[in-house]
């Protein structure tokens, strides 16, 4: 399962900060813009979160992404810090520019980068 891509810069608008490019909730990699569909490092980076969220069966993917988020904003008192130090986007930053890495990843990678 590598998600279905689908573009929708309204949910943007809604939803998310002006930053983000790309959102992945399950079974949807959402994209900000059509030009984003060709930018593979970010579409990679969506796929693992997919891989991520169905290791987690989806549910407790949210909830640890949620508390990790909290205790990450306490201990660097930056949303922004915060975010880059989940786990989950530790472990998808480190290896979006390897298209070969969800063929080799171990069961719950994402423990390593806690
Ligand atoms: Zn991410």
């Amino acid at each position: 399962m590598k998600g279905i891509v689908i573009v929708s810069p309204k949910f943007f608008k809604l939803f998310m900060a002006s930053w983000a490019k790309g959102i992945t909730l399950f079974p949807f990699i959402i994209l900000k813009d059509e030009k984003s569909r060709n930018e593979t490092t970010l579409i990679q980076h969506e796929q693992i979160h997919i891989r991520q969220q169905i290791e987690m069966l989806i549910l407790f993917f949210y909830i640890w992404y949620i508390v990790e988020y909290l205790i990450r904003r306490i201990q660097t008192g930056s949303w922004r810090k915060a975010y880059q130090n989940i786990s989950f986007e530790k472990e998808a930053y480190a290896h979006q520019h390897n298209n070969f890495y969800l063929k080799e990843r171990p069961f719950w990678e994402h423990i390593y980068w806690l």
